[in-house]
């Protein structure tokens, strides 16, 4: 991130609703930066450039639910665990079974609690892998070692199951990946699945193994690659019960069309759970990806009270949120590209 930003901690969940502002400190997992909110406006709608009836999916809250329990049923999984593998292996099957090519991307992080080396690896599937006109669908899918946002210490080496924290991204990617053969647009789609995104404890570790991996990577492929990402989102904590996607900062700096046409697609589709207004500023893989020149949103209602607590489990989270974030994303997805200009 660029120097002139500063981060902010916030100490508790009020804290970012009141917008307290303290600065240099990494909290945890996710980090915030409340901007000086007053220079940022939301984007608002009537300017895209593609047009005509929305067409979303009928993506199936049941089924996306269930995806969910499945991963939360392997148990923690965090980057380099055995269960993190499992989890990768049942949902490359999963693409494979609905046409995807898919593709491991490994590389080698650094666990900083043990220093032991741990193999990592980002999952690529990709939907009609010959297109050059493409769009990134991403989620993390390791999951925190801890819950080290519990009030009580006893409980922060407790069990960490990240129902909506990890699990729901990936769920509803699955649940997206079953209705790619149904769909009309011309896109090329990769859909993403990264590794290492919070191999943290505590402030002790870095960020973004997974997707600053895929990033770097994204670069060096830059001179035999016929095509760059036209856009990407990012799809992190979609599953609250009480879901509320407002327009993320970081998203509307790098990504403002990208955002002016999701927004716009939920309000066209009467959908209230996104809300055209500033959200919070929140540090996640979109970050390495718009510095890699992908134009990416990051999908998160960050507004999560278990939020790396033990309390994040499948009971807080619903089929009903994350289908509406589908019906949304596939309904953009099926604007299809727009004219190539000259
Ligand atoms: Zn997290």
């Amino acid at each position: 991130m660029s120097e002139k930003m500063q981060f902010s901690q916030i100490p508790n969940r009020s804290g970012l609703r009141t917008g307290l502002i303290a600065s240099g400190l990494i909290l945890s997992g996710i980090f915030i930066w409340i901007m000086d909110g007053k220079s940022m406006q939301p984007v608002n709608g009537q300017t895209t450039s593609r047009s005509g009836a929305l067409k979303p999916s009928a993506i199936d809250g049941g089924r996306a639910y269930q995806y969910l329990k499945d991963i939360c049923a392997i148990g923690p999984r965090p980057a380099g665990s055995a269960a993190n593998q499992r989890q990768r292996q049942m949902v490359s099957e999963h693409f494979r079974k609905n046409g995807l090519t898919v593709k491991d991307q490994p590389f080698t992080g650094v666990d900083p609690a043990s220093r032991e080396q741990k193999e990592m690896v980002n999952l690529i599937g990709s939907w009609k892998p010959e297109r050059t006109r493409r769009i990134l669908l991403s989620a993390h899918y390791d999951t925190r070692p801890f819950p080290d946002q519990e009030s009580d210490p006893a409980k922060r080496r407790g069990r960490f199951i990240g129902a909506n924290d990890g699990a729901s991204g990936v769920a509803l990617l699955m649940e997206i990946a079953n209705h790619l053969p149904k769909m009309e647009n011309e896109w090329g789609i990769d859909l993403v699945l990264f590794d290492g995104e919070e191999l943290v404890y505590g402030d002790n570790g870095d960020y973004f193994l997974g997707s600053r991996h895929f990033a770097r990577q994204y670069l060096a492929d830059k001179k035999e690659r016929k095509w760059n990402y036209e856009a990407a989102l990012v799809l992190d904590m979609v599953a609250d019960k009480d879901l509320l996607i407002t327009q993320e900062q970081y998203s509307l700096e790098y990504a403002p069309k990208i955002v002016r046409e999701i927004w716009d697609a939920a309000e066209k589709m009467g959908e209230r759970r996104f809300r055209k207004r500033v959200g919070p500023a929140v540090l996640d893989d979109h970050i390495p990806l718009n510095q890699a020149g992908i134009p990416t949103a990051d999908i998160i209602d960050f507004d999560y009270p278990a939020w790396h607590t033990m309390d994040d489990l499948p009971e807080r989270c619903s089929g009903e949120s994350m289908a509406a974030v589908g019906r949304v994303v596939t309904a953009w997805l099926e604007l299809g590209p727009p004219p190539k200009r000259r």
